[in-house]
């Protein structure tokens, strides 16, 4: 494998590619909501539009012929398609990994899975919340769409609320809001959901009890288009709710609904950039 692959943000928004020096997963991150990347689960698979175009899986597919053992093993190929064959793998070693970092950070968690996949195990999952819980001083973003599973999880099993723990969900159009209650019955100091890529309307989506929301279109050469009056919608609901709102990127397809680069669609809205994030609430407030 060569030794540096270049940093690509995912066609599915909010997915990162891993980074590698001299064979050693990275964790550096250009994701503007986030300054790092934490993957100790790699493999998925689809369960919505909104994983269409998802960047892990042809990502895992190079990782895999770059012979990085990780990423072995988890997609096939149909026809000019690449695909996750569903297998999921668990990095024990890659725990370890948050306890090195003494800066203060924001971890996203599984940019190349899902942490409530129905192939991560209970017990994995209690062994991330360990290290989350004996690292306080980052904050963990965990990204799902299985929200279900997350609220049966974290309801039943894990007895705390973890203030350094922000649970979310991806909400990509309307087939999919009943995530939105899944999340909101879950117990957690954040509650986030992420719209990206945001390819459909979602309504008037009740965001009650929902700390922060993301909005984003797709980019890459497949990408669906997103249209203002989409965004419209969510940004009227924050203001509703007091959620705060983050708008990340146009992606391929800008306001003026034409195909461009995503910089040069670039990631105003409205006139402005929106860069909102919550507040973060400390234990004794929980
Ligand atoms: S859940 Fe996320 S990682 Fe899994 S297939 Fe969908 S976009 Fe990709």
């Amino acid at each position: 494998m060569t030794d540096f692959i270049d940093h690509q943000i995912s066609e599915c928004g909010l997915l990162e590619v891993p980074l590698f020096y001299k064979g050693v997963e990275m964790a550096e991150t250009q994701i503007e909501w986030t300054d790092a990347t934490w993957n100790p689960v790699a493999g998925c698979s689809l369960v919505s539009a909104g994983c269409k175009h998802c960047y892990a899986m042809q990502m895992a597919r190079r990782l895999e012929a770059m012979g990085v053992e990780k990423y072995k093993g988890l997609t096939q190929k149909r026809g000019k398609n690449i695909k996750w064959n569903g297998t999921v793998r668990e990095d024990q070693a890659a725990l370890q990994v948050p306890y090195k970092w003494k800066k203060s950070r924001k971890i996203f968690v599984n940019s190349m899975s899902d942490l409530f996949h129905e192939g991560v195990s209970n017990d994995f999952i209690m062994s991330v919340w360990k290290v989350m819980r004996e690292t306080p001083q980052h904050n963990y973003q965990i990204l799902t769409k299985r929200p279900g599973r997350m609220r049966d999880i974290v309801s039943k099993q894990i007895p705390e609320v973890l203030p350094n723990v922000w649970l979310g969900t991806s909400v990509e159009n309307a087939d999919v809001i009943d995530r939105i209650n899944d999340l909101r019955e879950t117990p957690a100091s954040i509650r986030f959901i992420s719209f990206e890529p945001l390819i459909d309307s979602v309504g008037a989506v009740s965001l009650r009890d929902i700390h922060w929301a993301i909005v984003g279109g797709e980019s890459g050469n497949k990408a669906r288009p997103i249209k203002e009056e989409w965004i419209d919608e969510i940004h009227t609901q924050c203001d509703i709710y007091d959620t705060a709102f983050f708008f990340k990127q146009w992606g391929a397809w800008g306001k003026d609904n034409q195909k461009r680069s995503k910089k040069a669609n670039g990631r105003e809205y409205r006139g402005r950039t929106w860069d909102e994030m919550p507040i973060i609430i400390t234990s004794a407030a929980i």
